[in-house]
C-alpha cells in the first residue's frame, strides 16, 4: 500500500538521452525535499517520482540541472503526438530537399562532369556545388553529425558515425578533386556531391516512416488513455461542481449520470446502477454496483446516477497505473534484444575497419583509378552496413506485442516477462478462483445429530465471519440469506491449509478439512465419510464442523467451474504445454475438477507454504514453469515461477507484482499471453535474422567481392537506398503483429 500523502509523478525530460546526463538529474530530485523515488527511463526519457511534493517543485528541481522537464500527463500526450508529427513533416521536408538536389545534381553531373583542371567558369561551378552540397548536408543531416560528434567525445561509435562518415568522406574527396584536379587522372575526375546528399535523404526517409509507425503503435496506450475524463462533478457542501480531473481529491464525493464515464476511482456511496468494465477487464456483462462496491476511473456508468467517493485520483488510479505499466513494458527490453545491442555496439568500430580496409586493398592492388575505387568502396561499406536494422529489430516488435496484449487484457510488465513466456514448458493453476469462479456455495448440509440445519449453518457462519479465507464467504452468504444471527467467538485460530477453530459459548469448535478433523482426534464414522467422499466426486469442497470432540455436521461447498476454462486449457495443450493443478483442497474434489477441465497432473493437499516447492520440484525437473493464481495467497509461488501470471478479478489487481497480470478472470489470458508472446518473439527473431542477413550479404558486395564476375562497384547510392529499406522492412514485419488474432475471439 502506498503512503497517503505520497503521490507518483512522471516528467518528460527533453535532451536527456545518455547515461551521463541522467546523473545530474536524478541527484537534483533525490536531494528535493519530500521526494521518496526517482527511476529514469532512458529509452523514452521519461522520470518517475514517488514524493509528497507538487510537480512544479519536481520540474523547478530538473531545471536546476540545467534540463527542461514537462509534466507527463493526458494533454502532454496529444503535446507528444504534435512534437512526434512535426519530426516527421521536418523529416520529409528534409527527404525531399536533399533527394530533390541529389537528382539535379545527378543530371547535372552528366551534363557537365568535372573534366579540365584549368580554373573555367564550368569548373567554378563545382566549387560552388560544393558548398551548396555542404549547406545541404547541414542542413539536412545535421542530426546525424552532431550525432556522431557526441558519440566520438565519449569514443564510442554508432549508426551516426557510419554516416557522417560515409556522407562526410564522399563529400571531402569530391571536393579535393574539384580543387586540386591534377591529383588524379582526368577519366577519374568523378565527384560524388549527388551520392552525399541522396544517402542523407534516403536515411531520411527511413526515419520519417519509422517515426510514423512508433506514432501509430502507441493506439493501444490511447485506447486507454481515451478512457480518461477531463473533467468531473463533485458535490461540495452541498453544491454540485463541474472541475478538471486535475483538481479532484481522495474523499471527494463524485456524482456520475447515466452513459458517463467514471472519473477515479472510488466506493459507491449513494444509487444503483450497471456498469460497463469491459475496457478494463473485458467482462462484456454490466456489474451491478450499489453501496459499498467499488467503481473504477474508466469504466462506463450505464443506466443509473450514482455518487460516489473517490479513493484514488490522478496517477494512482488503476487506469493510470495500467497505462504507465504498459507504456514501460513497451520501452523494455527481452534479453535477446540486450543481445542484439550488444552485436550492434562491436558492429559499427568493426564495419569501420572493414572499410577502411576494404579502401587500402583498392588502393593498392585495385584497378586504375584506384583512388576512386577506394574511395567508393570504403563509402559503400559504411553506409550499406549501417544497423539500424539491428537495433530497430527487437524495440518495434516489442512495442506492437505488448500493445496487443494489453489490448486483449493482458499487461505484460516487461521484455523479460514477454521472452519467458513464449518458453514454458508447463503451466501451473491454482484451483479455487483460477479454474473456479471462487464464489463459493454452501449446496448441502449433512447433519449427523439432532441440531437443525439453521443453527448449525449459524455455528459455522460465526466461526468463518472472522476468517479472510475464501470458502468463509459462502458460509457467510448462506448465513445472510436465512438471516441468522451470528454469535460472538473467542480464541479464534485460523490453522493454513486445515481450516479454523474457536469457542463460542462453552463450546470448543472446529471446522475445516478431514486432516483438520484427524489430528484433532475426532472419530469419523463411515456415514460421514461416505458423505464426503460423495460430495467431493461432484466436485464439491466437504468441510466438517464438529464440537467438544464430536463431529456435528458435513457442508459441500460448490465453486462453480468458469464456463471457459476447460477450453482455455486445450488452447494450452494444443501449445504443447503440460497443465498442472495446485490446490490446498481436497483430493478427490480436486481430481473431480480436474478431470472436467483435463487437466493433466493434479497436486492436491498442498499446505500453502508449500506450493512455493512444488514449483521448485517442477523446475528441478527441468520445466520452465507459470503459475497463475490470484497474486495474494499464492505470492510466494508466483514469485518462484519462471513467470508468475495474477489473474484480475475486476479491476482491483496487484499489477506491479506480477510478471503477467491477466484483467479479464478467463484463462483465456493465460493461453492470450503464451500466443501473443510467441508471435512476438517470432517476429523479432525474423528482423533479428533479416537484418544479420542484409548486414552480412551488403557488407562484402559494397566491398567490392563482385566485381571480378560482374566488373561493377555497388553504387553507393544504392547502398543508401538499401540501408532505408531495411530499416522499413523491420518496421513493416513489426507492425504486421498488430494484425494478431487471438483464438478466443472472432
Ligand atoms: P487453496 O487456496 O488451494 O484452496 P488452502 O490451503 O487455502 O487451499 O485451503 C486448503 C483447505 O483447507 C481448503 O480446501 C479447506 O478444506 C480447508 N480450509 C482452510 N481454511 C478454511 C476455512 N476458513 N474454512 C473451512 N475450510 C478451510
Ligand atoms: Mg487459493
Amino acid at each position: 500500500m502506498k503512503h497517503d500523502n505520497n503521490s507518483s509523478t512522471t516528467l518528460k525530460i527533453d535532451g536527456m538521452h545518455c547515461a551521463s546526463c541522467q546523473r545530474p538529474i536524478e541527484k537534483a530530485l533525490r536531494e528535493t525535499a519530500g521526494v521518496k523515488e526517482v527511476s529514469v527511463n532512458l529509452a523514452n526519457r521519461e522520470v518517475s517520482i514517488e514524493s509528497s511534493v507538487g510537480s512544479d517543485v519536481l520540474v523547478a528541481a530538473v531545471a536546476g540541472a540545467g534540463f527542461e522537464a514537462v509534466v507527463d500527463t493526458i494533454q502532454s500526450l496529444e503535446e507528444s503526438d504534435r512534437v512526434s508529427q512535426q519530426k516527421f513533416n521536418g523529416l520529409i521536408r528534409k527527404t525531399i530537399l536533399a533527394l530533390g538536389f541529389g537528382a539535379l545534381l545527378m543530371a547535372y553531373g552528366m551534363y557537365a562532369p568535372v573534366t579540365g583542371s584549368d580554373w573555367n567558369p564550368a569548373h567554378f561551378a563545382w566549387l560552388l556545388i560544393a558548398l551548396i552540397t555542404a549547406a545541404i548536408m547541414y542542413y539536412t543531416g545535421r542530426h546525424y553529425f552532431s550525432g556522431a560528434f557526441q558519440s566520438l567525445k565519449t569514443r564510442t561509435a554508432t549508426m551516426d558515425t557510419l554516416i557522417a562518415l560515409g556522407t562526410g568522406m564522399a563529400w571531402l574527396y569530391s571536393t579535393i578533386i574539384v580543387l586540386f584536379p591534377a591529383l588524379v587522372p582526368e577519366v577519374a575526375r568523378h565527384v560524388y556531391f549527388e551520392a552525399a546528399v541522396i544517402i542523407i535523404g534516403m536515411v531520411n526517409l527511413g526515419q520519417a516512416l519509422e517515426q510514423r509507425a512508433r506514432g501509430r503503435t502507441s493506439q493501444a496506450i490511447r485506447r486507454l488513455l481515451d478512457l480518461q475524463q477531463k473533467t468531473a462533478c463533485v458535490v461540495r457542501d452541498g453544491e454540485e461542481l463541474d472541475i478538471p480531473i486535475g483538481a479532484v481529491v481522495k474523499g471527494d464525493m463524485v456524482r456520475v449520470k447515466p452513459g458517463e464515464q467514471i472519473a477515479v476511482d472510488g466506493i459507491v456511496m449513494q444509487g444503483q446502477t450497471n456498469i460497463d468494465e469491459s475496457m478494463l477487464t473485458g467482462e462484456p456483462l454490466p456489474v451491478t454496483k450499489g453501496p459499498g462496491d467499488e467503481v473504477s476511473a474508466g469504466t462506463l456508468n450505464k443506466a443509473g446516477s450514482v455518487v460516489f467517493r473517490a479513493t484514488r485520483v490522478g496517477a494512482d488510479t488503476a487506469l493510470a497505473r495500467i497505462i504507465k505499466l504498459v507504456r514501460q513494458a513497451q520501452n523494455s527490453k527481452p534479453p535477446i534484444g540486450r543481445l542484439a545491442d550488444n552485436i550492434a555496439a562491436v558492429f559499427v568500430p568493426v564495419v569501420m575497419l572493414i572499410a577502411l580496409f576494404a579502401g587500402l586493398v583498392w588502393f593498392n592492388v585495385g584497378p586504375e583509378p584506384s583512388a576512386v575505387y577506394a574511395v567508393v568502396t570504403a563509402v559503400t561499406v559504411l553506409i550499406i552496413a549501417c544497423p539500424c536494422a539491428l537495433g530497430l529489430a527487437t524495440p518495434m516488435s516489442v512495442m506492437v506485442g505488448i500493445g496487443k496484449a494489453a489490448e486483449a487484457g493482458v499487461l505484460i510488465r516487461n521484455g523479460e516477462a514477454l521472452q519467458t513466456a513464449s518458453q514454458l514448458s508447463t503451466m501451473v493453476l491454482d484451483k479455487t478462483g483460477t479454474i473456479t469462479s471462487g464464489r463459493p456455495e454452501v449446496v448441502e448440509i449433512d447433519a449427523l445429530g439432532d441440531q437443525t440445519l439453521n443453527s448449525l449453518l449459524q455455528l459455522a457462519a460465526s466461526l468463518e465471519a472472522v476468517s479472510e479465507h475464501p470458502l468463509a464467504q459462502a458460509f457467510m452468504d448462506a448465513a445472510a440469506l436465512k438471516e441468522l444471527e451470528l454469535s460472538a467467538v473467542d480464541s479464534f485460530e485460523a490453522i493454513a491449509g486445515r481450516g479454523i477453530s474457536g469457542r463460542i459459548g462453552n463450546a470448543q469448535l472446529l471446522l475445516g478439512n478431514k486432516k483438520l478433523m484427524q489430528e484433532n482426534d475426532i472419530p469419523l464414522e463411515s456415514g460421514p465419510l461416505q458423505a464426503s467422499d460423495r460430495m467431493a466426486g461432484k466436485a464439491r469442497t466437504p468441510v466438517f464442523l464438529a464440537s467438544d470432540g464430536q463431529l456435528l455436521a458435513v457442508f459441500a461447498i460448490a465453486d462453480p467451474i468458469k464456463p471457459e476454462s476447460a477450453a482455455a486449457i486445450r488452447r494450452l495443450h494444443a501449445d504443447g504445454l503440460k497443465v498442472v493443478m495446485l490446490t490446498g483442497d481436497n483430493r478427490h474434489t480436486a481430481e473431480a475438477v480436474a478431470r472436467q477441465v483435463g487437466i493433466d497432473e493434479v497436486r492436491a493437499e498442498v499446505l500453502p507454504e508449500d506450493k512455493k516447492n512444488q514449483v521448485a520440484e517442477l523446475q528441478h525437473k527441468g520445466e520452465r514453469v507459470g503459475m497463475v493464481g490470484d497474486g495474494i495467497n499464492d505470492a510466494p509461488a508466483l514469485a518462484m515461477a519462471n513467470v508468475g501470471f495474477a489473474i484480475g478479478t475486476g479491476t482491483d489487481v496487484a499489477i506491479e507484482s506480477a510478471d503477467i497480470t491477466l484483467m479479464r478472470g478467463s484463462l483465456h489470458g493465460v493461453a492470450d499471453a503464451i500466443d501473443i508472446s510467441r508471435a512476438t518473439m517470432r517476429n523479432i527473431r525474423q528482423n533479428l535474422l533479416g537484418a544479420f542477413i542484409y548486414n552480412s550479404a551488403g557488407i562484402p558486395i559494397a566491398a567490392g567481392a563482385l566485381y571480378p564476375l560482374t566488373g561493377m562497384l555497388l553504387n553507393p547510392i544504392i547502398a543508401g537506398t538499401a540501408m532505408a529499406f531495411s530499416s522499413v522492412t523491420v518496421v513493416s514485419n513489426a507492425n504486421r503483429l498488430r494484425f494478431f488474432r487471438f483464438a478466443d475471439k472472432p
